[in-house]
């Protein structure tokens, strides 16, 4: 079993109520980083958007993981997929499974998006654009929303699970897919490449300094909640729409983290990576419960964009890397049997006592993944819990919540 959290003797936790079994781990201070998140967060809405849409900016569905260099560039907005459930989920839910008659026991994500889109129609945002890499009942589902009069646009699929399959031709083909996405947003009008290049040098940076976090976070692991770093890491890829201010938020937290890691945690906690998108509000609340400590996001890439080819070239490189490292999810095409070598390599680095990898119920792509991830880390020694959720707000069921207590109690 892995180790690496300071274990408190039983005479200070007697010592000390607050930290008694069971108690929940009190988390750092109130930090002006994360009260500017809470800031930035209040300021994005889809319906700050669609009010920039209506003055006239474009916006899509989608286009927001290795793409969202180029949409930019494009001057137009990616939107999250997630959008279309963050409210009014099982109405939507309902419209897929009885207008579009979709199985009830199909994934919620699908039905939760199709269903949304529908009613939204006539959509004032009604370009879609996805990877046809990413997994196959999307793509299905998706073409429904052409009978609503949505624009749909497929990146071609192209993949290279190897890194001998990242030919030049499978390189130029990629690139021709990406001007075709020029030609779609800018109507004709070329390519700024120096606005490409701009945004590709934002998103390393921005990667880079997540990166810092991170590794400062395992070192100050109970500085931040899990939830907040959830929502800083979904930031990284739009930015709360408001790149400078992110960025700065970035520079102010790892201050305040470096000046945190100085002193070593002396709270109980049991460190874990997380997988899968850590499965909601509910199940980071529980974590948090049972004294867990998210020490390493698998959701996180480990790659910049390359800097010494041409634009085009860089994002086409960068994910099909993705791709071969099990990087960036089913989204990017990412090939199911990668991502538990990655899972372990963070084990390994941050000396995490185990796994929490969560999917949606229903999922064939996650359910594969999880199936990998167990056989190859039960084979290594390292405890992994799974989990499945559904895309609603809904607080976790209590078999769920009991499931997660009973997996720290066994990681103490
Ligand atoms: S959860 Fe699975 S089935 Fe549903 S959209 Fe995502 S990859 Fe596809």
């Amino acid at each position: 079993m892995q180790g690496g959290a300071k274990i408190m003797s039983m005479h200070m936790l007697d010592k000390n109520p607050a930290l008694t079994h069971g108690a929940p781990v009190v988390r750092g201070k109130i930090s002006p980083a994360m009260e500017e998140l809470e800031r930035l967060r209040k300021e994005y809405t889809i319906t700050d958007i669609e009010k920039l849409v209506a003055q006239g900016k474009k916006a899509i569905w989608g286009g927001l993981s290795w793409e969202a260099p180029l949409i930019y560039a494009c001057d137009t907005i990616p939107i999250a997929f997630s959008e279309l459930w963050r409210s009014e989920s099982h109405e939507a839910e309902s419209v897929a499974e009885d207008y579009f008659q979709i199985p009830p026991e199909f994934c919620s994500m699908i039905k939760a998006m199709i269903g949304r889109l529908h009613l939204r129609a006539p959509d004032p945002i009604n370009k879609i654009i996805y990877f046809g890499a990413c997994c196959e009942p999307i793509v299905n589902v998706l073409e429904l929303a052409k009978a609503d009069n949505y624009d749909l646009y497929c990146i071609e699929n192209t993949t290279s699970f190897k890194s001998e399959d990242k030919r030049p031709e499978v390189i130029a083909f990629l690139v021709k897919e990406l001007e075709r996405i020029v030609h779609w947003l800018n109507e004709g009008k070329p390519l700024d490449e120096e606005k490409l290049w701009a945004e590709i040098k934002r998103k390393n940076l921005v990667s880079q300094k997540i990166r810092t976090i991170l590794d400062l976070q395992v070192k100050a692991p109970l500085y931040l909640t899990v939830l907040n770093t959830a929502q800083l890491l979904s930031g990284s890829s739009h930015y709360f729409g408001q790149a400078e201010r992110y960025i700065a938020l970035l520079d102010q937290l790892i201050d305040e983290l470096t000046v945190a890691a100085l002193t070593p945690e002396d709270r109980y906690f049991v460190p874990v990576v997380i997988a899968g998108g850590g499965g909601g509000r509910g199940i980071l609340n529980a974590i948090e419960e049972s004294h867990g400590a998210v020490v390493g996001w698998v959701a996180v890439g480990t790659q910049y964009y390359r800097l010494d080819v041409p634009p085009l070239e860089s994002i086409a490189h960068y994910v099909l890397d993705a791709q071969s490292r099990g990087e960036l999810g089913e989204g990017a095409g990412t090939s199911v049997s990668y991502r538990k070598h990655r899972v372990k390599n963070l084990i390994n680095k941050t000396h995490a006592r185990g796994l929490i990898s969560s999917s949606i119920t229903g999922c064939p792509y996650g359910s594969v993944v999880q199936k990998i991830e167990r056989d190859y880390l039960q084979n290594l020694g390292i405890p992994i819990i799974t989990l499945e959720r559904n895309v609603h707000k809904d607080p976790p069921a209590e078999e769920q919540v009991m499931r997660i207590k009973a997996f720290f109690e066994m990681l103490s």
